[in-house]
């Protein structure tokens, strides 16, 4: 999603088409930024075998200063999503009983005769007011990444970027929403399926305009081939093993130093956009051959086909979802239209009432897409560490080392709770994947591994 690390109390609400959207995290990244992310239940070590494991322990452990801030900032992360998330949901419906919604639907009649005129001001007005509403929680999630010194992003940056994200909102998403309302409108019945079909695309096209229009709008880009030329050299020969056709111009360094210690790297776009992103806080802050794992590990994400999958997979759930909500939406408007000041889901209030309904779900949704999310990057995992075999002395010490950089950056919860790595996690846990890690060596008698056939 564009700007899913970013807005990630925005999310229920306001990119509204995404509420629905959200329900697939497209952006397959080496590690997300703000919750973090792991995998359901088993938070013991994986069982110690028999075979020559560099680690018959947890693989993933801080230091005792660090652990208490990780589980201090951990805390507040996941409070925050999930009080976020169900802020979300009540912020609209407020707006809706207290008839907000309505008052402003009639107030933008009165500005103008034209309707698709209302209706911008009308959708202007949901981005500003949601934007507002979530803007406290979003100022407190960035005051305790940066009193735990992961985020070094400096205040005027910091509202610069929420600026950039609402304007981008006001423009793209008052747009998405007029069709939206439009389709509401033009076929009454059957609008749920009109809105499935006209999502596909439009999330194709945001995918595909994500890396070359917004991103730049946040961070800045250097072909990395300027910046680091050894590092190219050296991820040239993971590419040739993994035979994917990666040329140099399209890996790219991030300036994320400016913003976080964190680290990250992240594949984006689609079809002439797609390229890999490394931040400048990995490239050159940990050792080569573990960047040559992340890039590894983001490669698998190209090769598997995970985009495509993802995009497939949401086609699918949202065919279902679509269909319930307006289901959902129209007993709504019925029961409580009249109390809310309307009654039908095509006017502005009544299509409030249809977002809130896909608020709702996809606030419930959120595991079903983690879920799918974390077993992709597992997948990607085990690609990245197949991938290094060969390339560096020891994959399994290198990988392992990777995640404890990766946790400790961004001060990553050793033992999350089944509850909260099931609900929030995206990605399996630092953890897991570290006891993974340490204990994956299919070439140990001769063997290979799931994706190379050496
Ligand atoms: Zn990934």
């Amino acid at each position: 999603m564009p700007l899913s690390n970013r807005l990630v109390f925005f999310r229920p609400f306001a990119v509204a088409l995404l509420a629905a959207l959200a329900l697939i995290p497209t952006r397959p990244a080496y590690a997300q930024t703000v919750p973090p992310q792991p995998a359901p239940g088993l938070s013991q070590p994986a069982p110690a075998q028999a075979a020559p494991a560099p680690s018959q322990q947890q693989a993933y452990t801080l230091a005792p200063d660090k652990l208490a801030k990780a589980i201090a900032l951990s805390r507040i992360r996941n409070i925050l999503a999930i009080v976020g998330g169900i802020w979300g949901i009540v912020f609209l419906w407020i707006l809706l009983a207290t008839r907000a919604w309505a008052r402003v639907e009639a107030w933008a009649q009165r500005r103008t005769p034209r309707r698709w005129l209302q209706g911008a001001l009308f959708f202007c007005a949901f981005f500003i007011f949601t934007t507002l509403a979530s803007l406290p929680l979003d100022i407190y999630a960035e005051h305790a990444s940066r009193s735990y010194g992961v985020s070094v992003q400096s205040w005027p940056s910091w509202f610069g970027d929420q600026g950039k994200a609402l304007a981008i909102a006001l423009v793209f998403g008052t747009l998405v929403l007029l069709l939206f309302n439009w389709i509401v409108r033009r076929w009454p019945r059957r609008y749920w399926f009109g809105l499935w079909l006209v999502t596909l695309p439009i999330l194709v096209a945001v995918m595909f305009a994500e890396p070359v229009l917004i991103e730049p709008l946040f961070d800045k880009f250097q072909p990395l081939q300027q910046t680091d030329p050894g590092l190219v050299q050296q991820l040239e020969k993971v590419v040739a093993r993994t035979g994917t056709d990666i040329p140099p111009s399209r890996m790219f360094l991030m300036k994320a130093s400016v913003k976080t210690n964190g680290l990250n790297a992240y594949v984006s776009g689609i079809g002439a956009t797609k390229r890999i992103v490394v931040w400048d806080t990995t490239a050159g802050r940990i050792p080569d051959d573990e960047v040559l794992f992340i890039f590894g590990h983001e490669s698998g994400h190209y090769v598997l086909n995970h985009i495509p999958k993802m995009l497939a997979g949401t086609a699918f759930g949202l065919f279902f979802v679509y269909w319930g909500c307006a289901g959902l939406a129209d007993w709504m408007v019925r029961r409580f239209g009249p109390a809310w000041g309307t009654n039908e889901v095509s006017s502005r209030t009544g299509f409030i009432v249809l977002l809130f309904v896909i608020s709702i779900a996809s606030f419930l949704l959120e595991p079903v897409s983690n879920g799918f999310s974390r077993y992709f990057e597992h997948q990607a995992d085990i690609y990245g560490q197949e991938a290094i075999h060969g390339i560096v002395p020891n994959p399994q010490l290198t990988a392992v080392a990777a995640f404890d950089h990766l946790g400790e950056a961004w001060l990553e919860e050793p033992n999350p709770s089944p509850f909260i790595e099931f609900w929030l996690y995206n990605h399996p846990s630092v953890e897991h994947r570290a006891n993974f890690a340490a204990h994956y060596n299919p070439w140990a008698n001769g063997g290979h591994g799931e994706f190379f056939t050496h």
